[in-house]
């Protein structure tokens, strides 16, 4: 008797697949790969994909265990779903079965049938009458039913408030059997015949230009680079292109950054068109995000709009990819599976073969240099599309000003002018709380956290230190730890000081914080927003929540307050980040009629690169940075692996990465192996935190090949690695942050 043995992915880091044996009642003809399965595994039980069926296995039979049942009547896992997967374990050296549990829904990962839900909808029984003597006398019976009558599919059960439907009404109904209630799924909307919602505005030159580009790419991959400045049109764009793909019969699929996800942005899309529109972000619950994947993939969605996860929702007739904000940090995953969703969009474009637009004001180095190589084609608007003026840029140099709460003198006096020309004032400072540090006068003693090598931050409003990086927190003590004095000071400035120091210079405007603290209730940002539209002189003070996706059409004056950070730091891609932030906060203002000023604090006011920036503007700064980075050997001209590894004891996370390291230098004698360098051990820059010390071995090589085939290679070994069993380690293919 020859066993059919099954093959599975599960969802472990271990990069192989596991057999198991088929169950006597599972028959083989009724399995296809990607079915689910559930298995046990140690001690507990796991849900895994099937990838293949074998008649064989190199597991002995005795040690060979039955899978316990099979999930799915067929593989919920549409093939080229799948085959992206393959391709992105492939490409980040992940294991295929964790691959497949970050990509899938989570429903689906904890078994749940690949089924949308069911729903009540209440429907007009067959026969019944508006005018049955038995409601003659009851007018709101009357009324629902005549409302009901209008829905020939039915109302579900979710709708009724919407549509003014009293659920009293309904079941007096219901018990004169005029009505009928029936559950079943939502049945999928007959195809719109008009797409839009509300007209379209008609396109500028720049904006006509880059339509006709990406629209006679349509047939097949194409990928474009839509390089925008803020507030040229480039979401008229994407919606126009979106309701050409709709009218062609297909779906389109829109990634946006988690910090877009305002209603202002989702708003556009929903207003625009009449079309089905399913939602992947971090507010969809999991049963509305299954149910959303589920009418992707059955081709009952037309529009799909999620952040990065989102990148995984198959389609059943896929038309284009649309990019927001490619530039954006929160499209690479910093956790398990470290995928950047921009890069795998492309990936994944061109394996449907379908056209893929990358949009952004500040673009990213990588995807410019992508438009030089010719393997995007580059499309332009430097026109601001309302008739708005980019604002001016001035730097102020404060070598040798006083800050007072990180505000200099030159600053107050801008900021007082404009208020009092009835304008308002966005003051952005990427530090939240109300000081980076807590300095004993006396001794010198520090806010230092007990876990990390970093500063507490002190939050004075709520009388704390914290620490950003790993969340630890205590009261602000009232004397020096250390030598118990009571001179113990704030050092530097949050958006808490400048917030309170703003407060008292300009005591008769109102000025409003904006960062992580201050919005952290649901809809304590819209609140501040409403006030900001209606456009009376204020002062808004934020961090980098203010840079994205919203308009302030009354702020005239942008007052960055510190710039440095990114122009000394350690990673090379501060300067970059620093010049997208800049540029972006920049862009909230002055999008009405009046100009907008920019005025950026500065010790560094001859900084080549500040000075491209301010100047020249970003395209101008991005070819510098890039001349830089090529000569420099860095990404976009070589490509990074890192090897980062964590343990209790100091050491450890050391000697493994040293292991590792011989072990690579090893292989890539015996591969031959050329053109990589191996740039380490060293301790992360942040060594310790939370309470682990960390450690870190760089991988830069001027060809991928290579050095995927000398981390696959290397990834086996590190798996058996005794000294590997101590410590945390994770591998990181096309690292973005450094430490
Ligand atoms: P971006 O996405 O590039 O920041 P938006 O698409 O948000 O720019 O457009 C900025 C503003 O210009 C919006 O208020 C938008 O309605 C308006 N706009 C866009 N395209 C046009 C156009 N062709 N004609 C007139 N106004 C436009
Ligand atoms: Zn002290
Ligand atoms: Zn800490």
């Amino acid at each position: 008797m020859s066993d059919v043995i099954l093959r599975l992915a599960l969802p472990s880091p271990l990069r192989r697949l596991f057999d198991y044996r088929a169950p006597a009642n599972m028959a083989r003809q009724a399995l296809t790969p990607g079915m689910r399965i559930r298995v046990p595994f140690g001690r507990r039980e796991m849900i895994g994909i099937l990838i293949e069926i074998a008649d064989k296995s190199e597991v002995p039979a005795d040690k060979l265990k039955p899978a316990i049942a099979l999930l799915d009547p067929v593989s919920p896992l549409p093939p080229a779903l799948f085959k992206l997967c393959l391709w992105t374990a492939q490409y980040y050296q992940h294991s295929l079965g964790d691959t497949l549990s970050w990509a899938l829904p989570v429903l689906l990962r904890q078994g749940e049938p690949a089924e949308a839900r069911q729903e009540r909808f209440w429907q007009v029984a067959p026969g019944a009458r508006l005018d049955d003597p038995r409601i003659a006398r009851a007018p709101r019976q009357r009324e629902a039913l005549a409302t009901l009558a209008q829905h020939p599919h039915g109302v579900a059960h979710t709708l009724l408030g919407k549509l003014m439907l009293s659920k009293d009404s309904l079941d007096l109904l219901l018990a004169k059997e005029l009505v009928q209630v029936e559950v079943r799924r939502h049945l999928p909307l007959a195809r719109h015949e008009h797409w839009l919602a509300q007209p379209e505005l008609p396109l500028n030159d720049e904006q006509r230009a880059a339509f006709n580009a990406v629209r006679s790419g349509f047939d097949s991959f194409h990928a474009f680079l839509l390089a925008g400045v803020t507030g040229s049109g480039k979401t008229e764009v994407y919606l126009q292109l979106i309701r050409e793909t709709l009218e062609a019969g297909k779906q389109a699929l829109i990634l946006i950054p988690e910090i877009n996800l305002g209603p202002q942005t989702l708003a556009r899309f929903e207003q625009r068109f009449n079309a089905r529109i399913a939602l992947l972000h971090s507010a969809v619950n999991d049963r509305e995000r299954l149910d959303a994947w589920l009418a992707a993939r059955d081709g009952e969605a037309d529009i799909i709009i999620g952040t990065r996860s989102a990148l995984f929702t198959p389609m059943k007739h896929p038309g284009l990819i649309i990019i927001d904000e490619e530039h954006d940090g929160s499209y690479k995953q910093q956790e398990g599976l470290r995928y950047h969703a921009r890069d795998l969009a492309l990936v994944r474009a061109r394996q449907e073969n379908i056209p893929i637009l990358l949009g952004s004001a500040t673009p990213s180095l990588e995807s410019l240099h992508n438009a030089h190589s010719g393997r995007y084609g580059l499309l332009r608007l430097n026109q601001r599309a309302g008739g708005a003026q980019q604002p001016r840029f001035l730097r102020l140099d404060v070598k040798s000003r006083p800050l007072d709460s990180g505000i200099s003198g030159p600053m107050q006096q801008a900021i007082g002018q404009t208020l009092a020309a009835g304008q308002q004032v966005l003051v952005f400072l990427n530090r939240r709380g109300f000081a980076p540090t807590l300095l004993c006068h006396d001794c010198g003693w520090m806010s230092e956290c007990p876990r990390c090598d970093a500063r507490m931050t002190v939050h004075q409003r709520s009388n704390e230190l914290r620490c950003h990086h790993c969340g630890y927190d205590e009261r602000v003590p009232r004397q020096c730890p250390q030598c118990n004095k009571v001179d113990l000071r704030p050092v530097g400035a949050g958006t808490e000081r400048a917030e309170e120091r703003l407060n008292t210079l300009f005591p008769d405007f109102p000025v409003l914080r904006v960062d992580r603290d201050s919005t952290s209730r649901k809809d304590a940002m819209n609140q501040l927003f409403n006030t900001i539209q209606r456009g009376q002189p204020c002062i808004l003070v934020g961090t980098q929540m203010l840079a994205k996706g919203h308009h302030f059409p009354r702020v005239t004056l942008v007052a960055i307050l510190d710039a440095d950070g990114g122009l000394f730091s350690g990673d090379f891609r501060a300067s970059e980040r620093m010049a997208q932030l800049i540029v972006q906060v920049a862009g909230r203002a002055g999008r009405a009629e009046e100009p907008g000023k920019v005025i950026i604090q500065t010790h560094l006011a001859d900084h080549p690169l500040l000075v491209q920036l301010t100047e020249q503007g970003y395209f101008a700064f991005a070819e510098q940075a890039l001349s830089e980075r090529r000569a420099a050997g860095l990404p976009p001209f070589a490509h990074l692996a890192l090897l980062r590894a964590e343990a209790h004891k100091p050491g450890q996370a050391e000697s493994f990465l040293d292991e590792a390291c011989s072990a690579a230098e090893q292989l890539l004698a015996e591969h031959n192996l050329h053109g990589i360098e191996l740039l380490g051990p060293v301790p992360a820059p942040m060594e310790r935190r939370a309470g682990r010390f960390r450690a870190q071995l760089l991988l830069q090589a001027n060809a991928r090949a290579p050095l995927h085939r000398l981390i696959s290679a290397w990834l086996l070994l590190l798996e058996n690695m005794p000294s590997g069993r101590q410590v945390r380690w994770s591998l990181d293919v096309d690292p973005v942050d450094l430490y």
